[in-house]
């Protein structure tokens, strides 16, 4: 067995519940249930705790410097004053030991001034979710009685992007692929939001859940999403997603869990200090993310004795027969991990999207080829013509 590789991203569940319920949503609408027992948010033994295992982690990994992801549910469920306390908590505890950076993904929905003023202070940088323009973004992402929340999202990022020093913690959204979207729209809908950086991805399923079919192949629509964002020609507007599979077609030794097969140094921590593999692989199976090692009595080094972690530590040696044959494999990587799974093997198949990533990768490889001249073709060993 090779050296596992430290942790440097910890997503760590501030609080279990959420303001939306989303439909597609891993945490409660997929195939798990197991935030019904746990806590609503994370108390301060936990987080104790947690700061104690990061800075051990760290100080015996030798790592320099780690990235917190605020995570929930809704981190914002926290309330101004609790997540004030629980960064400076996790600052302070960590101050000396590893340098951190915080960061938090949210739905935007209660983001106010005040909220902004707090999170600027404190240096936490914000994602937000959004599906697209109103009428495909409200079909998923509603309330709890049942209400779009676009309209509230929206001001939850024109209120980000007015504040003077908004911009300073908020550069990007993430939407979920939803074919239904021409992709056409969906692109003038991201110029629209004015915002630097747009993050897609793919619907969580696998073999055993397929994901929701759509109007057209997952493949087909990236395939005409990325070509809008190549021929805008604009380097201060990036597509992460695209981003990393152009560094990973030309060699950059990318480590990021939803391709190229690198391993990876993530880990959750729910609210109740669970040690848990990445959260999407809830769309799984009910309960396959506990793993019994808890921040309350473990290191996180006890997770390397899981097979699920171990697969995603050691990366492109465990993906399946077909994967290790695919002349694509350092790139797709077998796609994300949870998207892999069958009841029957496990994670031992390929992506439930592997014709959709094929075709994407051999397009973007094409056009990214088509653009360079004869000489670098020349030097990279491809046809000229
Ligand atoms: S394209 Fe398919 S076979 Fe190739 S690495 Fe990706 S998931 Fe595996």
């Amino acid at each position: 067995m090779p050296r596992p590789i430290p942790f440097t991203t910890f997503v760590v569940k501030v609080v279990s519940r959420c303001n939306l319920n989303c439909s597609y949503c891993y945490m409660y609408n997929l195939a798990d249930r197991t935030y019904r027992d746990q806590p609503s948010s994370m108390d301060n033994a936990v987080t104790a705790a947690l700061v104690r295992r990061i800075g051990g982690h760290a100080g015996r990994h030798g790592v320099p410097s780690v990235q917190v992801i605020l995570h929930g549910g809704e981190p914002l469920l926290l309330g101004k004053k609790r997540l004030r306390a629980w960064v400076e908590q996790v600052r302070a505890g960590l101050a000396g030991q590893v340098d951190t950076l915080f960061s938090m993904q949210s739905n935007g929905v209660l983001l106010d001034a005040e909220w902004i003023d707090l999170l600027t202070e404190l240096d936490v940088a914000v994602g937000i979710s959004i599906d697209g323009p109103q009428r495909f973004h409200d079909r998923f992402r509603l309330d709890h009685k049942g209400h779009g929340t676009f309209d509230d999202t929206v001001r939850g990022i024109r209120e980000l992007q007015q504040h003077p020093l908004g911009r300073r913690i908020f550069s990007s959204v993430l939407a979920v692929a939803n074919t239904d979207i021409p992709p056409r729209e969906l692109f003038d809908f991201w110029q629209f939001l004015d915002v630097p950086g747009f993050d897609l991805c793919l619907p969580h399923g696998n073999h055993a859940n397929p994901p929701p079919p759509g109007a057209m192949p997952y493949g087909d629509w990236m395939i005409e999403f990325f070509d809008l964002w190549l021929d805008q020609n604009r380097p201060d507007r990036h597509v992460r997603y695209f981003d990393n599979m152009l560094r990973l077609l030309f060699g950059y030794p990318l480590s990021t869990d939803n391709i190229g097969g690198k391993p990876v140094g993530v880990v959750v921590v729910e609210t109740d200090g669970s040690i848990e593999p990445t959260d999407a692989f809830k769309c799984c199976a009910d309960g396959i993310t506990k793993l019994g090692a808890n921040v309350l009595r473990h290191e996180f080094d006890a997770a390397y004795a899981y097979p699920m972690i171990q697969t995603l530590q050691r990366g492109a040696p465990m993906l399946c027969a077909t994967c290790q044959a695919c002349e694509l494999r350092d790139v797709c990587g077998g796609g994300y991990m949870p998207h892999r799974y069958s009841t029957e093997r496990g994670f031992d198949n390929p992506s439930v999207y592997c014709a959709d990533l094929e075709k994407l990768i051999r397009h973007i490889r094409r056009r990214t080829l088509a653009a360079l001249g004869p000489e670098v073709l020349q030097t990279l060993g491809e046809p000229t013509h």
